[in-house]
């Protein structure tokens, strides 16, 4: 692969995978009858539909009014879906490889092919997570009643100009399976060598990138931390796990991370199926080894918690597959109905 081109070219790569889009559309449609029209308007329609229903933001913490329920099916639905995530791992040729299995491989060279493919999906992928970054940071304090007053918002858009600064992803052999950052050289993060492979979708690496630049963001103000302390607290209700100091903090940047990569999803239709793409961004957590620390929850009990914290989400990687890939089309609702128009001709 050739790096020049690649680098800062997620637009141009959306933009084409958009005309791909409409071509097989058409394609699909021109022979099609009335019939098969409807039911597809249907789907759009039932789609734009429940996915408003997932997507509408859940409020709680102290300062609101009412506070979401978690029901004892809500629970059951995020059991399901961590089941779910973790067997399309497995299906799935791009799936991630368990942070378990990493940390069990010999070192890899900075050299090696697969690391250099990693490096270079993290560096092309960088300046669109770091954008999603930052618009998930400000929805999160939204939902979390964290942006209401002039000083919540100063600090809350600190953090993410300290986002918008990063601009290099190091590669390290002996990071192996881990990414980090140092708060004090805050425009770089660095990126084991063994992670850099394993992670084997755009999905999962936007994942990853979003949560060491959601560090960064906080930086050394810890000016995340209020957030933090929130979404540790709403999770630990539901989950019923300690998720107190730097677990929420890790918990909290894990957060922005699925999320930034279900926005990118979104921004990026393709064939692919929605709970395919979605669940890359947590496999690397499907673990057979599920230590936790004093830091950080077990892998696993971070999928949980997550679900736990955005139950559409849960939601969403359940959808059937054979639907998901034309669920996932839900970023080019408008432009896929006018496409439909187009090849059916007006009415
Ligand atoms: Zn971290």
């Amino acid at each position: 692969m050739k790096r020049g081109p690649m680098k800062g070219s997620s637009q141009d790569n959306a933009g084409r995978r958009h005309s791909t889009l409409a071509s097989k559309v058409r394609f699909i449609l021109r022979p099609s009858s009335f019939i098969l029209f409807m039911a597809l308007l249907a789907f759009v329609v039932q789609f734009t539909r429940s996915s408003g229903a997932q997507t509408r933001p859940r409020r709680s913490g102290a300062h609101s009014v009412s506070a979401p329920v978690f029901t004892p099916a809500d629970r059951r639905l995020v059991e399901r879906a961590i089941d779910e995530t973790c067997a399309e791992r497995i299906r799935d040729p791009f799936g991630s490889m368990p942070i378990d299995e990493m940390q069990a491989r010999p070192s890899l060279p900075v050299a090696h092919p697969d690391a250099q493919a990693g490096l270079r999906r993290a560096e092309r992928v960088l300046p669109t997570t770091r954008r999603l970054v930052a618009a998930t940071i400000v929805q999160l304090a939204k939902e979390y009643d964290l942006y209401d007053t002039a000083v919540a918002r100063a600090r809350i858009n600190a953090a993410t100009a300290r986002v918008e600064a990063v601009r290099r992803v190091r590669p390290d052999v002996d990071s192996r399976d881990n990414a980090s950052v140092l708060l004090r050289e805050p425009r770089t993060i660095e990126f084991g060598t063994i992670f850099l492979a394993g992670l084997r979708s755009d999905e999962a690496m936007i994942s990853v990138l979003a949560h060491e630049l959601t560090h960064i963001a906080s930086g050394q103000a810890d000016a995340l931390r209020p957030l933090f302390r929130a979404i540790g607290r709403r999770a630990a209700n539901r989950t019923g796990s300690r998720i107190q100091g730097q677990r929420a903090e890790e918990l909290g940047c894990d957060l922005v991370g699925v999320l930034s990569a279900r926005q990118f999803i979104r921004e990026t239709p393709s064939w692919e199926p929605l709970p395919r793409r979605l669940a890359r961004a947590l496999e690397h957590n499907c673990v057979d080894d599920d230590a936790s620390d004093e830091d950080h929850l077990s892998p696993r009990n971070t999928i949980r918690a997550l679900y736990a914290l955005d139950v559409g989400l849960a939601g969403e990687v359940l959808t059937d597959s054979n639907l998901g890939s034309l669920l996932n089309l839900r970023g080019a609702d408008t432009h896929w109905l006018g496409v439909l128009t187009v090849a059916i001709g007006p009415s």
